[in-house]
């Protein structure tokens, strides 16, 4: 029988909404059996938004589409509502211990995404109902370790401030941790609908960081995500309800103009928060990379992107699971990260630079 959704039923109208809406969304059956399944079901129906029910999350294979590029889009657009089976939590190096899975992948449309890679022919995004379950493994990681402080990253397989809108995940997240003596969260985004997440509990136990970077990278490969400019604006107000608030700066493009790029980005910054934000506040630095196979699919995927990624210009770098990456020569990764550590030390004196790879 061929399952092939169609998107025949005509294009609701919409109001005007500004967080993602999905074009086709899968359910689990077992997901209606919790809440969050339910209030997702209530909120695709209220919207007119077509769904089908499917036996997994791990195979949704019948997206329509004619060519696999096609597919890929689609698939951006569609969202799968499941349950997470797997409560074997990843390791999350550098910036946490581990990575919290509340969701898988992303409607964003980043050219160098290494979700690109490691989602393979699974780019549909995947979430989570089943919170009480993630939430006491995380408890047992916790427990695990005390008294050392555990860290867990939100974002490791996709953008959960993008999915905000429609889960309201981070929120319990962030309830949950404010009240972990020895547990922290942290998540980093391209998103800016933060004002679920304003009002809540938090303690300061979970950091929230805004990925940012020089325009011409914005503007050349980051379609489908949040403009800068609500970015800062979103950053604001997490500064202002006593969130410690961070910044990633990646991927670092060494680009015509990089500098002025880079130097106008933290002057930016610097104009657009409010005091209370320079304290405390935490800056990671990551120099663009790839692997070949992951030049093989962006080219495929995006293949007008201007995304530079000539391996005669990098140094390979060996990757602990196989396969290595290509960065920037030692000398031109140097200057970068000179010139964007001094930048962020003239404009914020107090931050501190958790790392630079
Ligand atoms: S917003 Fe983040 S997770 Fe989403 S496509 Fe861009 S880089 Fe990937």
């Amino acid at each position: 029988m061929d399952n092939t959704p169609t998107l025949e039923r005509p294009a609701p109208a919409r109001r005007v909404h500004e967080s993602f809406i999905p074009e086709l969304v899968y359910f689990e059956p077992a997901s209606l059996d919790y809440p969050k399944g339910r209030q997702i079901m209530d909120w695709v129906k209220s919207l007119d938004i077509p769904y089908q029910m499917t036996t997994s999350h791990n195979r949704i294979t019948n997206l329509p589409g004619d060519t696999e590029l096609e597919q890929y889009k689609i698939a951006k657009r569609t969202l799968v509502v499941g349950i997470r089976k797997t409560l074997k939590f990843d390791t999350s190096k550098p910036s946490a211990e581990y990575a919290i899975p509340i969701a898988t992948g992303c409607m964003g449309h980043c050219h160098y995404c290494y979700l690109q890679t490691t989602l393979g022919a699974k780019p549909y995004i995947r979430v989570y109902v089943n919170m009480d379950d993630i939430l006491e493994a995380a408890k047992g990681y916790i427990d695990e370790r005390k008294p050392e402080i555990t860290r867990f990253e939100a974002a490791c397989t996709s953008d959960p401030v993008g999915l905000e809108p429609i889960t309201g995940s981070l929120k319990e997240l962030i309830a949950f941790m404010a009240e972990q003596e020895y547990g922290r969260l942290r998540f980093v985004t391209k998103f800016h609908y933060v004002d679920s997440l304003l009002d809540i509990k938090h303690n300061g136990h979970t950091r929230i960081r805004f990925s940012v970077n020089a325009k011409y990278v914005i503007k050349h490969f980051e379609p489908s995500t949040s403009p800068f400019e609500k970015r800062i604006e979103a950053a604001a107000k997490i500064a202002g309800a006593g969130y410690p608030l961070g910044f990633i700066i990646a991927p670092i493009i060494w680009h015509e103009g990089w500098q002025d790029g880079y130097a106008e980005l933290l002057a930016e910054l610097a104009r657009a928060l409010p005091k209370e934000a320079s304290s405390n506040l935490t800056f990671e630095l990551i120099q663009h990379r790839f692997t070949k196979t992951a030049k093989n699919v962006i080219e495929k995927r995006y293949p007008r992107t201007k995304l530079e990624m000539d391996i005669e210009k990098r140094k390979y770098k060996w990757g602990r699971w196989g396969q290595g990456k290509y960065v920037y020569p030692d000398e031109q990764a140097e200057a970068l990260r000179m010139f964007i550590s001094e930048r962020i030390f003239d404009h914020f004196a107090d931050a501190k630079i958790e790392y630079f790879t």
